[in-house]
């Protein structure tokens, strides 16, 4: 079975908050999972998977995306620099309306604000082979707008990057929010790819406008990504193979006894 799996990170650095420890991944540790990817998976790129899955060929076994939503300014502070020296092909989502400001969607939620990335930083990190995907300009709860201001935020978004880098082919729904009519207008824009954040597996049969991720928590430690790796999970816990095996057992015994 050949299939392959996206991450997703967000902020790489020091959470300030208890709050953020979710969605913010100390740089030691992110160098620590690349190390580790680099060195046991076959990481690929978001084009290479576009190609995939237009022409149906395989992936190597196993692959790896590596993702970054929302395009905070630490991924280019922290995050570039070890992408650069481990040379792992990645792709940041921004959210364009707020680039050169701060997380104004999160603060509204409580979190401590933070800045975003600016173009200059995007230009930058484009030149050295660092991918960027549409985010949307305000990162809203998309099936919750209406139909004219979705479709405004997906494609105002993508031009907005295309602008700056030339072409913008990937999207990712902001809080991985989506209905049929979202991934339509995602597909009507003009976008290859569409991540939501709905967690497992992706094949050569998915939707390539709803592939799904695996969320990094901030705080995850190695033998949690690799168990979210094994399993193509979210939920890592230490009882997560024993309660798989148990059930691939009872599994085989049904089997067995209703021979
Ligand atoms: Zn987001």
């Amino acid at each position: 079975m050949r299939r392959f799996l996206i991450l997703m990170y967000h902020m790489i650095r020091v959470p300030k908050t208890p709050e953020e420890a979710r969605y913010a991944c100390p740089p030691a540790r992110f160098y620590r999972h690349l190390a580790w990817l680099k060195k046991h998976r076959p990481l690929v790129s978001l084009d290479q998977i576009e190609a995939a899955l237009a022409e149906q060929s395989a992936l190597p076994e196993g692959a790896v995306a590596v993702t970054l939503d929302d395009g905070h300014a630490d991924n280019y502070q922290n995050a570039f620099p070890i992408l650069r020296e481990l040379q792992v092909p990645a792709t940041i989502f921004l959210t364009t309306g707020y680039l050169g400001r701060t997380n104004l969607w999160m603060a509204r939620s409580g979190f401590p604000p933070s800045p975003m990335l600016s173009w200059e930083q995007v230009e930058e990190m484009h030149r050295y082979g660092i991918a960027f995907g549409a985010h949307t300009v305000t990162h809203p709860r998309l099936p919750e707008l209406a139909p004219e201001a979705a479709k405004a935020e997906i494609l105002a978004s993508k031009r907005a990057i295309e602008e700056r880098l030339g072409s913008c082919r990937y999207f990712a729904y902001p809080y991985g929010l989506f209905d049929p009519a979202c991934r339509d207008w995602v597909k009507e824009a003009g976008f290859a790819l569409a991540c939501s954040t709905r967690s497992g597996f992706n094949h050569l049969g998915r939707d390539p406008l709803a592939l799904h991720r695996i969320e990094v928590r901030g705080d995850d430690a190695l033998w949690q990504l690799k168990q979210k790796l094994k399993f193509g999970t979210n939920q890592a816990s230490l009882a997560l193979p024993l309660r798989y095996y148990a059930h691939r057992l009872k599994e085989k015994l049904r089997a067995w006894t209703s021979r």
